[in-house]
């Protein structure tokens, strides 16, 4: 959970980064702002990303310096970066507390993605996943949800270019999705860094009523299903969690969206060779996304030191894609990036970094 203004100010100073326009009216209750200037802090933090209160000039000197005073703009900072041999760009980021998540930057042509953290570690335990092993540590405040989006535009072009968003970093999103909503009603907010819903995507492994709550909410982006077995018995060996959501049970959430929110969804499939990728498994993900009219993206494993699997070839991917295009479901292979720095789907773990991360 984040922390209380009245919390963090014992702490000492406030972070400026995280505070929504109520965090920030009671920032400055008794500086005597009006409601229009305290939008305007809101813009100059989150729109202009100018996180100096002197810098803000179009405020009152003493209100400023008051500011100053009692906030700090506290980012996470960047302790190692590896660049693939591909462009893509990891971040390594120490948190205030000296916890570490990573933060993946990936070009492509024009276009850019980054890919983000929602939690230090991981609760949920997936078989196919490097953070599981780290275990679950905390939350990230909503303040550290965004601060990975401040510190990557100022590493990056991205601010320039304009970017995607995709919360498949470390942590399961749902787990966290108090602060996971305040994050995204600033990612979101035209006058924050008005980055549109359509260009965010988070990710779940199906914590099926977590989905539903967060599909109602105003800040739903689009929203992507770990799915990664087609039967219970498979999906329970490879993703605990299901032995909690079953099959059925995430379908029936699936199904029940409504008409436009059904459109926001995705559904990834982790290829894993010789366990997940027969055509027997393709009819069954078809039998699955039937009617439900979602998206297959396939994803290939990416093998790494004490995970038990290795990727599907490449002709069974290519059979496995088949399959679901002949039974209607639209589907497409997305390709790797940044494997050869751990960078990729499933591979974020601080302990990859030499010396063992912050
Ligand atoms: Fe957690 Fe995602 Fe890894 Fe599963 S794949 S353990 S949900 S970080």
């Amino acid at each position: 959970m984040s922390l209380s203004l009245a919390a963090r100010e014992q702490e000492g100073r406030i972070a400026l980064v995280g505070l929504g326009r109520e965090g920030l009216a009671s920032l400055c209750a008794g500086l005597g702002l009006k409601p229009f200037q305290v939008s305007e802090i809101y813009r100059w933090i989150y729109g202009r990303r100018v996180l100096d209160p002197l810098a803000w000039t179009n405020l009152p000197k003493e209100a400023r310096a008051a500011l100053a005073a009692r906030t700090s703009a506290e980012l996470p900072e960047v302790t190692g970066e590896q660049v693939s041999s591909d462009g893509t760009r990891k971040f390594l980021l120490r948190l205030s507390d000296g916890q570490a998540i990573e933060a993946v930057f990936i070009p492509d042509g024009n276009r850019r993605t980054v890919c983000v953290s929602s939690q230090v570690g991981c609760a949920v335990g997936c078989a196919f996943c490097l953070t599981a092993r780290m275990g679950f540590r905390r939350n990230l405040t909503p303040g550290e949800i965004l601060g990975q989006f401040f510190v990557l535009e100022e590493r990056t072009d991205i601010r320039e270019v304009g970017y995607n968003a995709v919360f498949m970093g470390m942590g399961e999103p749902m787990a966290n999705r108090t602060n996971l909503e305040a994050a995204l009603a600033i990612l979101e907010d035209e006058e924050g860094l008005g980055i549109s819903w359509r260009r965010i995507t988070v990710s779940t492994s199906g914590l099926a009523d977590q989905m539903e709550a967060f599909a109602r909410s105003a800040v739903c982006p689009r929203l992507s299903l770990s799915l990664n077995a087609p039967t219970d018995e498979l999906r329970s060996r490879l993703m605990p969690v299901n032995a909690k959501c079953d099959l059925r049970r995430l379908r029936s959430v699936l199904q029940n969206l409504s008409r436009r929110d059904r459109e926001r969804i995705s559904l990834e499939y982790i290829l894993l060779g010789g366990v997940n990728d027969g055509q027997e498994e393709a009819e069954a993900v078809a039998r699955f996304a039937k009617g439900l009219k979602v998206k297959v993206n396939l994803i290939q494993f990416n093998a790494a030191e004490g995970l038990p699997f290795v990727p599907s070839d490449a002709e069974r991917t290519r059979s496995f894609q088949a399959v679901l295009l002949r039974r209607g479901v639209p589907t497409s292979i997305r390709k790797s990036r940044g494997q050869d720095i751990l960078a990729a789907c499933g591979q974020l773990a601080r302990n990859n970094w030499p010396g063992g991360g912050a």
